[in-house]
């Protein structure tokens, strides 16, 4: 790794914000310095109806008036409705340089999280929940929107009013402009004292957080048991003493902090602050220090440091916020990509067969699932993968379809590497229905039509009769057109129908079934056990199957043990054999056999 690049990574980590702001860095700048002049210009009118008060009661106690002091509070006037203007124009100016910036990253942004999306593994997709996918595509960058296109022009806006506000009354009177300033500096004081007293309690405010939270899951699943037992029962117990301890502990986090937070923001309310600039006015006007007049500027100019103030604050909270989301985006930005095939000429796929090289795999490093497999799937023919649970079944159908990639050996397709194979090609040759079934929210066509949006109405209906469930969806208040979700409401065997018949339409030469009946109920898994058979013909087939019946007649059946291949054969041979196969084979007996006895009793 070279040293620009380690620097690179420490500065991403470090401040993940402002790496993932560098490309406008200048942009926010000049929306920054643009709101805070524009901000000091629009003060410009305040500061000036102040000297034209002194100035009238100066020249009327003084003079009683003259014609020169008359072209001066004029000129003055003019001067101010300028400064006035052009500081909204720059206030403008400033919103629109940072909503442009804004507009400029939240574009790269989201084009490189879906371009690397596109290339992450699909395995990846299958170990989180789309809420959390959306929570980086949709909520973290619209934080990330509410700070470049807000926080800066609002951060010019504070700093810009309060160093003019502080100046000019410093200017005015030093001592009288630190006796009015004073409350702010309270207002620090409070705040540190709510932080320090927030701090103490956090972290078990945010464990009785979690805890309620996990209870409150737990009590909703647990309502079917909770209605039955009634108050009496046991089940709402749990939920109850979260909520209690959770109640505790928010009092124990709050109270300190709120008593404090609601001193802070009293000391720079605009009455406290009118109450402080009088006070001292009077002892300085007493003490022969300040001119009676001279209390007229601090009495404007004074509160109207405490928006500014309050919004710094608020600000300042929302960065917190926003140093999380940026550190989401570079998390997703960082997960490790598939690397993409070029397709090579060269490489032809010679034919539907699959070859296991010497493949190992493990979801981490710590825990190998599977070791040094080798195996082949001839063209044509059925191969059935069997085993205990968590043998590792499953990561042999995700890796066939490179959901990963093996951590060693390699995978053929054809006499092909699947690694030097386009993503669209393999899945144009491998075909696959899994245990979890996704159906997107579209029509009925769309999801059967989903691998070929091109396919005939015909085409469509020629596949999900095959897949028996035509007569499903022409039951369906839209028939074809019926949306998922909306007009559909599918049971698990019928959304596994849809999804064989989006593998029979796209007529793939190999196709891989992962517990493809898990779902289903026996009506359901008779409908697709015979779909599936009809289809299967003349493919290369692997079938991961729970239930054994339905595998007896493969070419070939693998039994997996821990992730090594322990025994391999056709069903008659294996069998003969006494051993893990006949094993699984007596403990699903035993079982059906218990099943059908408990449900004859
Ligand atoms: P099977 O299909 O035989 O039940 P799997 O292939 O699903 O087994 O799982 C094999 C092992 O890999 C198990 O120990 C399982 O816990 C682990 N495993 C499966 N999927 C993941 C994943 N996404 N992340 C981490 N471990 C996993």
């Amino acid at each position: 790794m070279c040293a620009s690049h380690v620097k690179k990574v420490q500065a991403q980590y470090s401040n993940p914000l402002n790496f993932i702001l560098h490309p406008i860095r200048l942009k926010l700048i000049l929306a920054s310095v643009t709101a805070a002049v524009g901000s000091m210009l629009t003060l410009v009118p305040l500061i000036a109806i102040t000297w034209v008060i002194s100035t009238i009661f100066t020249e009327v106690t003084t003079l009683g008036g003259s014609q020169q002091g008359d072209d001066k509070i004029l000129w003055m006037m003019l001067l101010s409705i300028g400064c006035l203007l052009l500081g909204m124009l720059l206030l403008t100016v400033s919103e629109l340089i940072a909503h442009l910036a804004d507009h400029e990253i939240t574009g790269q942004l989201q084009s490189k999280i879906t371009q690397h999306l596109t290339q992450v593994p699909l395995g990846w997709f299958t170990g989180r929940s789309s809420g959390e996918v959306k929570q980086i595509m949709q909520d973290d960058i619209g934080l990330l929107h509410s700070l470049t296109a807000h926080f800066y022009p609002a951060v010019g806006r504070a700093f810009g009013t309060i160093s003019v506000a502080v100046i000019f009354l410093l200017m005015m009177d030093w001592r009288m402009a630190i006796l009015a300033l004073l409350p702010f500096l309270g207002f620090v004081i409070f705040l540190r004292k709510a932080m320090r007293a927030s701090g103490n309690n956090i972290q078990q405010f945010a464990t009785q957080l979690g805890q309620i939270n996990s209870a409150t899951v737990e009590f909703i699943h647990a309502i079917p048991i909770v209605k039955t037992f009634g108050k009496t029962g046991q089940a709402s117990q749990g939920y109850q003493q979260a909520v209690h301890s959770f109640a505790d502990v928010f009092r124990i986090f709050t109270r300190p902090l709120v008593k404090s937070m609601a001193h802070a923001h009293a000391m720079i309310s605009p009455i406290t602050i009118l109450g402080v600039v009088l006070l001292s006015g009077t002892l300085l006007i007493s003490l022969g220090w300040l001119k009676p007049i001279n209390l007229l500027p601090f009495m404007l100019i004074t509160p109207t440091i405490c928006a500014p103030v309050l919004l710094l604050h608020t600000l300042l909270h929302d960065l917190q916020a926003s140093q999380a989301a940026a550190q989401r985006i570079l998390a997703l930005l960082d997960t490790p990509v598939l690397p993409m095939a070029k397709g090579n000429p060269q490489l032809q796929i010679k034919d539907s067969s699959i070859d296991f090289h010497q493949v190992s795999y493990g979801y981490t490093a710590q825990h190998q699932v599977l070791s040094d497999l080798n195996f082949s799937l001839k063209s044509g023919t059925i191969t059935a993968i069997v085993g205990p649970s968590g043998a590792g079944k499953s990561t042999i159908a995700q890796l066939l379809l490179r959901f990963f990639d093996p951590v060693a050996g390699k995978i053929m397709l054809g006499g092909v590497d699947l690694r030097d194979i386009q993503t669209t090609t393999l899945y144009q040759q491998i075909g696959f229905v899994l245990q979890d079934t996704r159906l997107i929210h579209a029509s009925v066509r769309d999801n059967i039509a989903l691998g070929r949006p091109n396919a005939n109405q015909q085409e469509i209906e020629n596949a999900a009769k095959a897949a028996n469930i035509h007569d499903r969806i022409m039951a369906l208040p839209q028939g074809y057109q019926s949306i998922v979700g909306k007009d559909a409401q599918l049971s698990g065997g019928e959304r596994q129908r849809i999804s064989i018949a989006r593998a029979i339409l796209l007529d793939p030469p190999i196709l891989v079934l992962d517990e493809a009946t898990a779902a289903a109920d026996i009506e359901n898994e008779i409908a697709i056990q015979d779909a599936l058979s009809k289809f299967a013909q003349g493919r290369t087939l692997l079938v991961i199957a729970h239930r054994l019946d339905t595998i007896m007649n493969a070419d070939q059946i693998l039994v997996l043990d821990q992730g090594k291949i322990v025994e391999q054969g056709t069903h008659e041979a294996l069998f003969a054999q006494q051993g893990l196969y006949h094993q699984l084979w007596s403990y699903t007996e035993k079982h059906v056999h218990t099943q059908m006895g408990e449900a004859s009793c």
